[in-house]
């Protein structure tokens, strides 16, 4: 089905499983190309995400270009209900995450944890690879989404030749990161994670 609009942001009416076949997809386009494809940005839209939205459009269009954009949390759910253009489940970030751990360990795909405070990514990544065993963490930097950092941030991310890349920032600070960025991210597919490096580290 199409996607909903929800207050003019988008959202897909996919089932987790769907969603993470359109994951398994892109990344298995990016690795056959011969030439490397444009970054898809993945978001998972809550309803702060949809009221931030209304004040922000550079937000707004951001959210709206994504490759695949999830409705995470029942209030989304529920919008769409109320729309008569219901979606199927929620898809949280926290679910997706380990998905898509469980899928680049599965297919050998490695994964960039970027955000968080200092030594958050590096425990999140253990608890990944302990939900995920085999999974390669291609690299973890706390960092911060300010423009200066940026240029250092995309180097340290293609010396690591991740495929997928996370960001813990924070929403829209991270989704505003990814697009910004997504001509020059040299990963398959990056996706904003907001709390859930810290809730995997506990
Ligand atoms: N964060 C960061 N740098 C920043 C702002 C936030 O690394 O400049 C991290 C913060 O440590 C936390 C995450 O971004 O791990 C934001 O989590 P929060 O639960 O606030 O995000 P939400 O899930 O609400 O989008």
């Amino acid at each position: 089905p199409p996607p909903v609009y929800v207050l003019g942001v988008r959202v897909d009416r996919l089932t987790q499983r769907q969603v993470l076949a359109s994951l398994e997809q892109i990344l298995s386009s990016a690795q056959r190309s011969s030439t490397p494809l444009p970054c898809q940005q993945i978001v998972t839209v809550n309803p702060e995400f949809v009221m931030a939205a209304q004040r922000d459009s550079l937000f707004c269009a951001c959210i709206n270009q994504a490759a695949l954009v999830m409705a995470d949390g029942i209030g989304i759910v529920l919008a769409a209900r109320y729309l008569r253009q219901p979606t199927p489940e929620r898809v949280t970030g926290i679910d997706t995450l380990s998905e898509l751990a469980t899928l680049c360990a599965r297919q050998g795909y490695r994964m960039f944890l970027l955000g968080a405070a200092p030594g958050v990514a590096e425990i999140a990544g253990e608890r990944l690879q302990e939900m995920a065993p085999g999974l390669q963490i291609a690299g973890t930097y706390a960092g911060s989404p300010a423009l200066d950092e940026e240029q250092a941030i995309l180097e340290r991310v293609r010396t690591a030749r991740a495929d997928v890349l996370c960001v813990a920032y924070g929403a829209p600070a991270q989704d505003l990161w990814i697009y910004r960025n997504l001509s020059r991210l040299p990963v398959a597919l990056a996706m904003g994670v907001g709390g859930s490096f810290d809730f995997l580290a506990g």
